[in-house]
């Protein structure tokens, strides 16, 4: 499979023609605000810039509803928080956090061009409000197109973040535990689910879209592509695999049959709250699905998709993922498997996720 994206190569310097200097690049380190480096070597600290559209809070339509050549009828949320935690406030233009609804996701965190916020250890989020960048940017005209050429200084510059091994198996676990907990509370579980997972894999450089709940005819929950080919993922928090399964063969037969995609150009994916338990009849059917229909169906955890979100690994980890690496079953097994097919930080990454989710 091919179509995830490529790693997104180091992008030149950008020069902020107003200041005078060029941003040579953007790090984060986990729980730190940015640092942004100029070209004389002077250092700055990220702060909100106050966009005009926010995009910590909202997504561009056409990131919300790409075009697909799976054209499944989308759920047009451009919201970037589920559970609703961020908005801006109107008077300081900066987003202010429901810290009680903040499950720390971290999107909001990855899609801050300036990386104002940050993850506190304490599992919420933090904005760094200071004007220290604002007061460049308002120079500028907020919405002029100076402002959109700091704007974009920032987010094209090279952004790395830092994440040395930081997040502890309880770290995940209570993020996990409680996005799930906040999903059970929204009037629309299912719709916030999906829309979670949609958020999710757009944040790793995927077009997705999420499918409307309870339309039978489109199906599938989430469905996503790059190039040829397709990705179908079905969300399942409430823990029946099995049905989770059952329904994405249905989607692939709707693909297929419906849409004209080719089976082969399918990537076929199960986003659960939990691994099941590796002694679970599920795996059995797994392997079956694989053997005897040629499905390799990837099972990935909740928990894998945020510490990709933490860590910027882009969609890399989701195509290294060997199809059948939840086949083995055993916790040691899985470690072992993504390992041999992994590098270092990213196979750190997942080891911890793996850890933490039983
Ligand atoms: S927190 Fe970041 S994305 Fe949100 S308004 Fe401020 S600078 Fe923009
Ligand atoms: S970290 Fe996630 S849950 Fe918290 S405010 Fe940001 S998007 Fe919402």
């Amino acid at each position: 499979l091919k179509f995830f994206k490529a790693p997104v190569k180091a992008k030149p310097p950008v020069r902020l023609p107003v200041l005078g200097r060029t941003v040579m690049r953007i790090s984060r380190a986990t729980f730190e605000f940015g640092s942004i480096e100029f070209e004389d070597g002077t250092l700055a600290e990220g702060t909100c810039i106050r966009c005009p559209d926010a995009p910590c809070v909202t997504m561009a339509d056409e990131d919300a509803v790409p075009s697909l050549r799976y054209e499944i009828p989308a759920y047009p949320s451009t919201a970037v928080c589920v559970f609703d935690a961020i908005d801006i406030d109107p008077t300081s233009g900066t987003p202010a956090i429901t810290a009680d609804r903040c499950v720390g996701c971290g999107l909001c965190v990855a899609r801050c061009p300036a990386n104002a916020i940050r993850m506190l250890p304490s599992g919420g989020v933090e904005v760094n409000t200071k004007e220290d960048l604002a007061l460049v940017a308002t120079d500028w005209e907020r919405s002029s197109e100076r402002f959109d050429i700091f704007r974009n200084a920032l987010r094209d510059s090279s952004h790395s973040v830092v994440t040395p091994t930081m997040f502890s198996a309880s770290f995940i676990e209570a993020r996990v535990e409680h996005a799930l907990a906040e999903l059970r509370m929204l009037p629309g579980t299912r719709a916030g689910a999906t829309q979670l997972v949609r958020n999710l894999l757009t944040q790793l450089g995927l077009e997705a879209r999420a499918g409307v709940p309870g339309d039978t005819n489109s199906r599938v929950d989430v469905a996503f592509e790059c190039g040829a080919n397709v990705g179908l993922c079905e969300v399942e928090f409430a823990e029946d695999l099995l049905s989770a399964v059952r329904r994405l063969l249905a989607d692939v037969a709707i693909a297929v049959n419906r849409y004209g995609i080719p089976k082969a150009q399918i990537y076929p994916l199960v986003v659960v709250g939990m691994l099941p338990n590796k002694r679970s009849d599920v795996y059995e059917l797994l392997r079956d699905v694989r053997d005897e229909v040629y499905l390799p169906i990837h099972v990935v955890p909740l928990g894998a998709l945020f510490l990709f979100t933490w860590g910027g690994t882009g969609a890399g980890p989701l195509r290294d993922m060997p199809a059948d690496f939840q086949l083995h079953g055993g916790k040691k097994d899985v470690i072992d498997d993504v390992l041999k097919h992994l590098d270092i930080n990213r196979a750190s990454l997942l080891s911890q996720c793996f850890a933490a989710i039983k």
